[in-house]
């Protein structure tokens, strides 16, 4: 048999699209990488959105046009790419060109101290003396500008040129904003969905963040569309997934874990963050003990080859500090301001590690490229 890509292409024409009607081919979904190794062959499909309902069944409907109309034994199960036009981050607008990290803080389920960690994570990176702002973008339960003491804030507006733009709320070192300033608690359930995405978005592309080191996201817990709405807005440099060590909790952050990498998100991780990791009395605080489990986090890390970046202990005065509006990052000393600032210190490393990294694989590219 003799295989060549204008014989994939022709018969790939005779594929259509349920959306339009049309050929794929005519439709440019088929990418230009048709690669045929003896009796195998592989290419891309390219999809405008990820989660286009159409998906699984064009691949279907290619495979099987190849198989019946050149031969039914090439090798093509497996060997279709999917790839989604809107995560191709080069086409991607650049949003935020001044801000250097975008860091999405992720939890499996809700409870795990995830906005705790993002707002103790934001506070000691502006300590370590980074410029850093703060989305809180948890539209099931926004509690960041309680943590922070700025639950009556109205953020104002500010005349840019020709645009209005919202101007976060300066606290701690930390510009931030919430999409809680906006929601009214009672309406929250009519807001989620579409109308919470958009008016994220506002906040991301609307606001004055101006120069930025790190830009924590504090995401909703579990998967949403709210997700997708911020991978496909943002060029997003990583994410941290926060977990108790519980069962239950590792279970669901692995599911995150796997949300992240997949092929339809595509944003590296990390890291994991181990919070509630032990409990100390404060009349004994040499005392450790392993309410949730011991080492469940730092295990989960280990199975998936991911850095540990911090173990946070439960501590009476990290939730005081949230229920106060005073984040306990804040306290030159003590163990969790101290777990708190080894962890933003962490994070600074894998980031620079990853930088590095993407730096020197960019000067092999050009320099193959140059060849
Ligand atoms: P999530 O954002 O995951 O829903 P929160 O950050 O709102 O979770 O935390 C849930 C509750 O647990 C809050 O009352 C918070 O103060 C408390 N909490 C979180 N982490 C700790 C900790 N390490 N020690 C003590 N209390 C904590």
């Amino acid at each position: 048999m003799d295989l060549y890509p204008k014989l994939i292409m022709d018969t790939l024409e005779k594929v259509r699209y349920p959306g339009t009607g049309k050929s794929i081919v005519e439709m440019g979904m088929v990418a230009d990488d048709i690669r045929i190794e003896s009796n195998k062959v592989s290419f891309s499909m390219l999809f405008e959105k990820p989660n286009d309902p159409f998906i699984k069944s064009v691949v279907k409907a290619a495979e099987t046009a190849i198989l019946t109309y050149i031969d039914e034994t090439i090798d093509i199960k497996g060997n279709i790419l999917v790839k989604t036009k809107q995560l191709q981050k080069a086409e991607a607008p650049q949003l935020l060109p001044e801000v250097k990290n975008i860091i999405a803080v992720f939890s499996g389920k809700g409870g795990v101290g995830k906005s705790t960690v993002s707002a103790n994570l934001a506070v000691s990176l502006a300590q370590l003396g980074y410029k850093t702002g703060l989305l809180d973008a948890d539209i099931f339960g926004p509690s960041i500008p309680k943590m922070f003491g700025e639950e009556d804030a109205h953020p104002y507006l500010e005349k840019t040129g020709e645009k209005e733009m919202i101007v976060p709320v300066d606290k701690y070192g930390v510009k931030m904003l919430s999409i809680g300033f906006f929601v009214n608690k009672d309406d929250a359930l009519v807001w989620r969905g579409t109308m919470a995405g958009n008016a994220l978005k506002q906040l991301i592309t609307d606001a004055n963040w101006g120069e930025l080191d790190y830009f924590i996201i504090d995401l909703p817990p579990g998967t949403s569309d709210i997700h997708l709405t911020i991978v496909q807005t943002l060029a997003v440099t990583g994410a941290v997934v926060v977990t108790t060590p519980q069962e239950v909790a590792l279970a669901d952050a692995k599911k995150g874990i796997n949300m992240f990498t997949s092929e339809k998100v595509n944003v590296p991780v990390l890291g994991l963050i181990e919070n509630m990791a032990w409990f100390s009395p404060a009349e004994l605080p040499e005392n450790k003990y392993y309410i949730f489990g011991k080492d469940g986090g730092k295990n989960l890390a280990e199975a998936l080859q991911l850095p540990l970046l911090g173990q946070i202990p439960i501590v009476q005065s990290i939730c005081e500090g949230g229920d106060a509006g005073k984040p306990v990052a804040l306290l030159e000393t003590g163990i969790t301001a101290m777990a708190f600032r080894c962890l933003a210190e962490n994070l600074v490393d894998r980031v620079n590690f990853r930088n590095e990294n993407l730096d020197a694989s960019k000067k092999v590219e050009m320099k193959r490229g140059m060849r």
